[in-house]
This record gives structure tokens, C-alpha cells and sequence, in this order.
């Protein structure tokens, strides 16, 4: 059997290419687009996270505010943060890197993020326009996962999806996704009893768990097309990347798979956003 392997770096490289002309128009308009992050605390992983993303803005082209915010930072501070950069209109898209520290209300954080700057999908309403088909910015990781199946031309319509996770930036807005495309959908969770029998009925195995090589290579249906979202420790992803391998037809790699083009899509909602709000 031919197998796959599903380069997110040649999708991501797309994606910025066809981004680049639209950067240009925007600042022959005198539109600079303009990502804020906000990081909370000092933890290693959410600090290289923001700043490669402030990096391949910059390399790009659009414009990076950080905001690193102390440790002990409140609630109410974060949010009138957050509605400084909301009031701000040099800013396209505000992302507020996850986790926050857990005395933080995240919710209501991510609550105020104005919905013509939610760039990541991560309000109630960003999240609702998702799932009912007229988002205009679902969560990065989940529309990187769609990016790769439609650059690659993964049939989903009628093909059953099993998706290992259910947070609300990833496994839930995924299944989301995939439903939209006439998948037929399975959500699993730290719940679910039975995994491996459902993840051996599935045609596309979405890994969303957080847990490293946590998908094992026995539990899959041969052919099946594998989307690891998983990033932990060490470069390792949520699958058994070997032993899936053996038995997939089709499967990213880890790194090299959906983190590439989540940071992708994050600079194409930003750029898409400053298209929309022209000021
Ligand atoms: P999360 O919020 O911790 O959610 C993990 C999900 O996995 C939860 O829904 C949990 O179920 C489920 N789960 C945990 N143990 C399980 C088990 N034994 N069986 C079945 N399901 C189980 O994590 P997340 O933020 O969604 O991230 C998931 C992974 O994606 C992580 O590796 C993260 O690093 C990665 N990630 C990657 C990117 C990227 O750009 N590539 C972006 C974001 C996240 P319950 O709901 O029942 O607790």
C-alpha cells in the first residue's frame, strides 16, 4: 500500500506564499496587519509558542505586539489588557496563548477578546459561528487539520472521523469541522470505555489528546488517514508514530505536521481580519 506523508512544512509554505501579494496590497493601502499575543507567566513551552509565532509574523511582514504579563497578573488586569488591544486599531487579531496561570478566570479572558480581532477561534461566538458552518476564524489546529486534508485531497464526505480529544480549541471544533464536511463523527474523551474499538472502525484518526505516543499502532484500520495534533515534550506527538505508520495509508509527522500550518493559519486570519476591518 502507498503511503503518505502529510508535509505540514509544504502546506504551511503555501499558505504563506499565497499571503504575501495581500501583506503587500494591505501596506500600499497603509495597512500594516498586526498580531498581539499575550503570555501570562513564564512557562517555557507557552514562551516558545508565542515567540514563534511572533517570528513568523515578523518574517512575513505583519506586525507583532507581545505582551508578556507577570505570573501574579489578575483577571480584571488581563482583561483590561485584552481591551486596551481590543480598543486598539492598528490590531488585526489578538491571541491569548493557553494556558493562563490557574488563579486566571481563562474563560472569561478569552471572553473579551473582541470577535472581529478572534483570530483562534476561542470565544463562545467564535467557537458557535464554527460549528454552525459560518465561522470566519475557526481555532488554528483545527483548520490546519482541514488545510492539510484539503491540500492533500483527503476524501471526508461519508467517511467515518474519530476524533481523540474534546477541548474546546481542538477536539471539539475539529469534530465541528469535520461534521461541515459530511464526515460522519466521533468525539472520544478521558470517558469514553471502549477506544480502541471505536478507533478501529475509523477512516480518518484525528489525535488530540496530549498525551505522547498515547494512539497505539494495533488499535487503527489498515488505510486509515492519521492527523496527529499532538505536541509534547521532546517533538513528540499524540500517536505512535512508527507503529501507525505500519498500518495508515496516509499520516503526519511530528514536528513537521500541524504545527507548521496552525502557525500558518494563525497569520492567515490575522491578514484576513485586517483585509475585513480596515482601519
Ligand atoms: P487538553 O485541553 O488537555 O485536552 C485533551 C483531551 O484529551 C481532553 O478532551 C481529554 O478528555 C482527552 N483525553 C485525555 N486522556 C484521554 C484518554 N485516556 N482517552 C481519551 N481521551 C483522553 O489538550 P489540547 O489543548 O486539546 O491539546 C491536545 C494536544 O494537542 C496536546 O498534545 C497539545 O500540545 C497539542 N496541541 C497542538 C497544537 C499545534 O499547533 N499542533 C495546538 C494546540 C494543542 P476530557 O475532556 O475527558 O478530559
Amino acid at each position: 500500500m502507498e503511503k503518505i506523508i502529510l508535509d505540514g512544512t509544504v502546506v504551511a509554505k503555501e499558505i504563506k506564499e499565497k499571503l504575501k501579494g495581500r501583506i503587500e496590497s494591505l501596506k500600499e493601502n497603509g495597512i500594516i496587519p498586526c498580531l498581539a499575543t499575550i503570555l501570562v507567566g513564564n512557562d517555557p513551552s507557552s514562551e516558545t509558542y508565542v515567540r514563534m509565532k511572533g517570528n513568523a509574523c515578523e518574517k512575513l511582514g505583519i506586525h507583532s505586539i507581545r505582551v508578556h504579563l507577570p505570573e501574579e497578573t489578575t483577571t480584571e488586569e488581563l482583561l483590561a489588557a485584552i481591551q486596551g488591544l481590543n480598543e486598539d486599531e492598528t490590531v488585526h487579531g489578538i491571541l491569548l496563548q493557553h494556558p493562563v496561570p490557574s488563579h486566571i478566570d481563562e474563560r472569561l479572558a478569552f471572553e473579551a477578546i473582541d470577535i472581529r480581532k478572534d483570530v483562534d477561534g476561542v470565544t463562545s461566538a467564535g467557537y458557535g459561528q464554527t460549528a454552525l458552518g459560518f465561522g470566519q476564524y475557526p481555532s488554528c489546529t483545527p483548520a490546519a487539520i482541514m488545510e492539510i486534508i484539503n491540500y492533500y485531497k483527503i476524501p471526508v464526505e461519508g467517511k467515518h472521523a474519530v476524533v481523540v480529544g474534546r477541548s474546546p480549541i481542538l477536539g471539539k471544533p475539529v469534530s465541528a469541522l469535520l461534521l461541515n464536511e459530511n464526515a460522519t463523527v466521533t468525539t472520544c474523551h478521558s470517558k469514553t470505555t471502549n477506544l480502541p474499538d471505536i478507533l478501529k472502525q475509523a477512516d480518518i484518526v484525528v489525535a488530540a489528546v496530549g498525551r505522547p505516543k498515547f494512539i497505539q499502532g494495533p488499535w487503527l484500520k489498515e488505510g486509515a488517514v492519521v492527523l496527529d495534533a499532538g505536541y509534547n515534550k521532546g517533538n513528540i506527538g499524540d500517536i505512535d508514530y512508527e507503529a501507525c505508520l505500519e498500518v495508515a495509508s496516509a499520516i503526519t509527522p511530528v514536528p513537521g505536521g500541524v504545527g507548521p500550518v496552525t502557525i500558518s493559519m494563525l497569520l492567515k486570519h490575522t491578514v484576513d481580519s485586517a483585509e475585513k476591518n480596515k482601519y
